[in-house]
């Protein structure tokens, strides 16, 4: 069983998938080729966003939009403790301050109420990530930082195609990253990642940004960094979107089909209300993980931890000297959570094999 079924999608969508790609290796327009402007308007119009903007990954996404709202050194960003490394790894590389705050030990995204506690008069922005799936709660993060005058920015690398309330995800917030990583909702075949935005100013400084500042070929308006999305990644993409509705709607399926038959058994996934969730991790929570885990390998299931360690406690974040007292969900969480296979060609009998084996492991 795969965790993550890659080679089973590209079967299935071979033959346009092979097509694009040799398009792209006959026009030999490798940087800034067609599709990538295609790929832009089509996620644009998916998400209900002005400007989408392909770039290189989910963490330069991150990179461009802290510079295009003027992170400097000294300034303070809220990140949640519970998540994937860049979303904090940025905020740090440009020598501001990640300041850590717990989630919710339902959904495992940040928690508002903390969010309004850590704000200080060096605080500039918040980057809520709408972890495993389903978005962060923007009406109340959108207030807070409406009331202290500071920008969000969120992290939607897992939750391309997300919604919250008939809106999708990454058309919340001023500026939005979404990682197009192979294992991530919607994913190409190597690193790639986009920004979403509705402000055209903003949007033209990125578009700056991912290509060394330039504002014309060879005149460099800014310092950037080579963020470009490649060619032959968009047109895969273009391919993967136009599946992406049919392939969210059977992992659904799945994630019903575990919700049901795990009832009970673990401690389950929560979707908040108002949302739906697009399970980039069907992730699950037991004192007893360990043995469940060790379990499922021995019946050749595959299991992921997302994540092993709290934020605070990685060693690059050491001159922080943060504490687990502080963020009790998030230290709590990472001993009890993994992640079971997910993805759209899990058949029932897989899934009732999984759910099976899991309750076997704690008899
Ligand atoms: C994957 C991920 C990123 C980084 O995306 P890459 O495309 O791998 O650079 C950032 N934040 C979160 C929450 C992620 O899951």
């Amino acid at each position: 069983m795969q965790f993550i079924d890659l080679k089973e999608q590209y079967r299935r969508h071979k033959s346009e998938i092979d097509t694009e790609i040799a398009a792209v290796l006959d026009s030999a327009q490798f940087i800034m080729g067609k599709p990538v402007k295609e790929l832009e308007a089509a996620l644009a119009l998916h998400t209900g966003v002005r400007h989408a903007i392909g770039c290189s990954s989910g963490t330069d996404a991150l990179l461009l939009g802290l510079l295009a709202l003027g992170v400097h050194p000294g300034d303070e960003v809220i990140v949640p403790d519970f998540t994937f490394f860049a979303t904090a790894e940025v905020v740090a590389f440009l020598g501001a301050t990640p300041v850590f705050v717990d989630i919710r030990s339902d959904t495992f995204i940040i928690d508002p109420t903390f969010v309004e506690k850590a704000i200080t008069p060096k605080t500039k922005g918040i980057i809520p990530v709408s972890l495993f799936g389903q978005c962060a709660e923007f009406a109340v993060l959108n207030e807070i930082a409406r009331k202290h005058n500071l920008w969000v920015f969120e992290d939607a690398a897992q939750s391309y195609g997300a919604i919250q309330n008939g809106k999708r995800s990454g058309s919340f917030t001023p500026v939005a990253a979404v990682s197009f990583y192979p294992a991530k909702p919607l994913g190409c075949y190597g690193d790639g990642g986009a920004v979403f935005t509705n402000d055209g100013t903003l949007a033209g400084v990125i578009r700056q940004l991912l290509n060394h500042g330039q504002s014309a070929t060879y005149e460099h308006a800014r310092l950037g960094i080579n963020g470009r999305l490649d060619t032959l990644q968009a047109a895969i993409l273009k391919v993967k979107l136009r599946h992406f509705e049919e392939e969210m709607a059977a992992k659904r399926l799945v994630a019903d089909r575990y919700l049901e038959r795990l009832a009970g058994v673990v401690r389950l996934p929560v979707v908040a209300p108002g949302n739906t969730s697009v399970w980039a991790q069907f992730t699950v929570r037991s004192p007893h993980r360990q043995k469940i885990v060790a379990h499922l390998k021995t019946k050749g299931i595959p299991t992921a931890v997302h994540y092993p360690a709290p934020l605070h406690r990685q060693k690059a974040f050491a001159e922080f000297r943060l504490d687990d007292g502080v963020f009790p969900e998030s230290t709590q969480a990472s001993a009890e959570v993994f992640s079971l296979p997910m993805h759209p060609f899990l058949e029932t009998r897989d899934v009732d094999m999984v759910a099976d084996a899991v309750r076997e492991a704690l008899q």
